[in-house]
């Protein structure tokens, strides 16, 4: 952005005054484009923030809001959201040159005539349409047909099924672990698995698997309409629930069946490489002090664990090199990962029993010196007093 500076026409100050949050928003995803037009009002799109694969973008043009699950991008600020996608593609990220930016997209004649109106929905509606849509969700998982996967059986009767298991195997998923996560077949030739998300044995949604190469370009995982994934936590945690006093963090629905598979009972995923204030939150509310991170082992995850020392005592997964993720180790690779990680732990707790003994000792050397300077001083008075009355 070489002397983009130098070509301000000083209107831009006052960029789209005459708009809804929902125009600008619009106004400036067309100016990237990101999105063709604003025949659609909310959807989806590749994150133009992070190096992103399956869309995690969503933004609502009547609203204004954006947000997106896999980083920081969020809220309805365009100002700040210009320099994360500049700063992303590696240009200046100068205040007066995102201003240009924006005063560029404001004015661009390609939307001169956009008109959106803002859509004010009430809370009660907002309810309402949140648990219409979550009856939708229980009505298709529920409604399908229950699977029973098997290691010895074929499901010759059932193509669907015995490709969905032919490719799960592949990924090194076990008949046992699908039955565990209760995956069902949907029978939709794009989508032919379906896993529940249950959030401490709350069901709380679904997602679908693509099998297809082309399809998951594009898709990987598809969420039913209305699910949250930043409320949402997969997998079981807290001491009441799990008899354990710690969790195991990891990013993906996958990552974390891979865990049960080996025998891993409180293990979450959150959905993305950073957690949320919704998702710290329950860990909070469930007595969690201490998380092991198995956030990818990439920079995205490494950053994920960074944000997680800001609100837990956290562990690092000793993930081996080479091994990005959880969901691709054999239960061989696993294992040595977690023995080592079971290592880390135990050498903390020594480290932290040593420096609470520590602390132990010096209190109790505070208090004896305490209680001999009070005897002492003791000592003193009566000898003062002693003096006095000999005087
Ligand atoms: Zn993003």
């Amino acid at each position: 952005m070489k002397g983009l500076t130098n070509k301000i026409d000083t209107s831009y100050v006052d960029y789209g005054k005459n708009n809804t949050d929902g125009e600008k928003l619009a106004k400036v995803l067309i100016y990237y484009g990101l999105i063709p037009d604003v025949y659609q009002k909310e959807g989806k799109i590749i994150c133009p923030v992070h190096a992103d694969i399956n869309p995690s973008f969503s933004y609502n043009l009547e609203t204004g809001l954006f947000n997106c699950f896999g980083c920081e991008a969020g809220g309805r600020d365009l100002f700040r959201l210009v320099k994360q996608i500049e700063n992303a593609r590696g240009n200046s990220t100068k205040d007066i040159d995102i201003q240009y930016i924006l005063a560029k997209a404001m004015n661009n004649k390609k939307c001169a005539n956009i008109k959106i109106p803002q859509r004010k929905v009430s809370y009660k509606v907002q309810i309402e349409e949140e648990k219409h849509l979550y009856d939708c969700a229980c009505d298709f998982y529920y409604g399908l047909k229950k699977s029973l996967w098997s290691e010895n059986k074929g499901f010759n009767a059932e193509p669907e099924k015995q490709e969905a298991y032919d490719y799960m195997k592949k990924r090194g998923f076990n008949a046992s672990a699908l039955n565990k996560a209760r995956a069902k077949i949907t029978y939709n030739q794009f989508y032919p698995i379906v896993f529940p998300m249950y959030d401490n044995g709350k069901f709380r949604g679904y997602v679908c698997r693509t099998f297809n190469k082309f399809i998951e370009q594009k898709r990987k995982y598809l969420y039913n309409k209305g699910f949250s994934r930043a409320s949402t936590l997969v997998g079981d945690y807290g001491y009441e629930r799990t008899g354990k006093k710690y969790v195991i963090i990891c990013e993906g629905y996958l990552d974390r069946l891979k865990m049960v598979q080996y025998g891993i009972n409180n293990a979450v995923a959150i959905l993305g490489w950073k957690i949320t204030d919704k998702q710290i939150e329950k860990l909070k509310k469930a007595g969690i002090k201490r998380v092991i991170s198995a956030l990818d082992n990439d920079e995205c995850g490494r950053n994920g664990t960074e944000y997680l020392r800001k609100h837990f005592e956290v562990v690092q997964f000793a993930f081996l090199r080479g091994i990005k993720d959880i969901g691709e180790m054999t239960k061989e690779q696993f294992n040595k990962c977690w023995n080592k990680t079971k290592e880390r732990i135990l050498a903390i707790n020594a480290e932290l029993k040593k420096r609470r003994e520590e602390k132990r000792k010096n209190k109790n050397k505070a208090i004896a010196k305490n209680k001999k300077n009070k005897t002492n001083g003791g000592l003193r008075n009566g000898t003062v007093k002693q003096n006095k009355r000999r005087c």
